[in-house]
């Protein structure tokens, strides 16, 4: 178990190193900026809607580990999607940041954004992790004040 951890932790490390679609997207439909009181993370998350198919996402700012790698897993992972898949998975992922989804194997099947999960036992984390999700499922709805955790 505790290996499990590590290697959870090396890929948050990894893409707070190394953050992926980390980048202004200059031809965005949607944007929106997201913000929490609670740790300081402030990002920005654009993305460019096609007939319903989510062909570009991206991010910038600035924020802890946990809020930027969840971001750059988001992007990583949304890209592509429909906007239902899409809602789907912000749904899915909430429920295992919130600690609703435990079992394993639903879990797994989030691939690396498992590497998330262990959040659910620190409340003060999970506004880290879910920030981007819930900024992104917001400017997919069209909103275009700001987003707050609080
Ligand atoms: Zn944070």
């Amino acid at each position: 178990m505790s290996e499990l951890s590590d290697m959870y932790q090396e890929v948050i490390l990894d893409h707070n190193k190394s953050p992926r679609n980390f980048k202004k997207l200059d031809d965005a439909t949607h944007s929106l900026e997201g913000y929490n009181p609670l740790c300081g993370d402030k990002l920005t998350i654009y993305l460019r809607l096609e007939d319903n198919v989510i062909e570009e996402t991206s991010f910038v700012g600035s924020g802890c580990a946990i809020s930027k790698a969840s971001a750059s897993m988001m992007t990583h992972k949304l890209k592509g999607l429909t906007t239902i898949e899409a809602e789907q998975m912000i749904q899915n992922v909430h429920q295992m940041l919130t600690g609703k989804i435990t079992d394993e194997l639903t879990i797994s099947k989030l691939g690396n954004l498992a590497a998330l999960s262990g959040v659910c036992k620190f409340p003060t984390r999970v506004k880290c992790a879910t920030l981007a999700w819930h900024t992104f499922k917001a400017a997919l709805a069209g909103a275009d004040e700001k987003v707050s955790t609080e």
